[in-house]
């Protein structure tokens, strides 16, 4: 990894369905020194998904070329697809000055966590209950109940991996969850 340059690295990870996409969209309107990292993935665009701005959308054939190419600082397979942070945009975003936000999985933070230099501030969130989960996940109207079924099956999974990260926050209401994710950024960034 390039030196940080003194640029904060702020991951949110959490279940599917938790609310990290809605979170780091608010934090990047709000605080505009904070970009997203844009990753690669193999699975389809959902309808509601730009190219280059959700993810960029690479066929397995792209990916897998990538890896040999060692083109990204961390990728893991996730619901039978691939999805990765490359290397190139991270810099270009360091290179910048700016902060960058990352939602990306356990893994991906596991994979960041080793690159000792850079200053990593992880937030885990969790969802009130699987319940609502359940019902966020359906309400998004974006996946099919098979997809909706793998990810919920992936909860227990996930919701281990909590203590790897600094902090963990509950995301029942959206606004008080974001005003938790301020004080964050505000204490961090000092
Ligand atoms: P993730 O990126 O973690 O998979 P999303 O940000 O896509 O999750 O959120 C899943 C769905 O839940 C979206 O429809 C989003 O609008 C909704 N959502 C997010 N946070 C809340 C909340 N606090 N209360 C109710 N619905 C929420
Ligand atoms: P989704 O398909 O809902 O967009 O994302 C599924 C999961 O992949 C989420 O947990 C999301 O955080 C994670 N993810 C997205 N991009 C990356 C990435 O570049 N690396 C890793 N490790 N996980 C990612």
């Amino acid at each position: 990894m390039t030196s940080s340059n003194g640029s904060k690295m702020l991951i949110l990870s959490s279940p599917s369905g938790a609310g990290k996409t809605t979170l780091t969209k608010k934090i990047q309107q709000k605080y505009i020194n904070f970009k997203i990292s844009v990753s690669h993935t193999t699975r389809k665009p959902r309808p509601n998904e730009v190219e280059g701005v959700d993810y960029f959308f690479i066929s397995h054939e792209e990916f897998k070329k990538k890896i040999s190419k060692n083109d990204f600082y961390e990728y893991a397979k996730i619901f039978d697809n691939f999805y990765g942070t490359s290397r190139d945009s991270v810099n270009e975003l360091i290179n910048s000055n700016n902060n960058v936000l990352f939602d990306i999985d356990w893994q991906g933070t596991q994979q960041l966590s080793k690159f000792k230099e850079l200053k990593l501030i992880k937030i885990f969130l969790l969802p009130p209950d699987k319940k609502e989960l359940k019902k966020r996940l359906i309400q998004r109207n974006q996946d099919n109940i098979e997809i909706i079924s793998k990810r919920l099956k992936a909860y227990d999974n996930d919701i281990y991996h909590w203590s790897d990260y600094d902090y963990v926050i509950i995301n029942d209401n959206l606004e008080y969850c974001f005003s938790q994710i301020e004080k964050i950024i505000i204490s961090e960034t000092k």
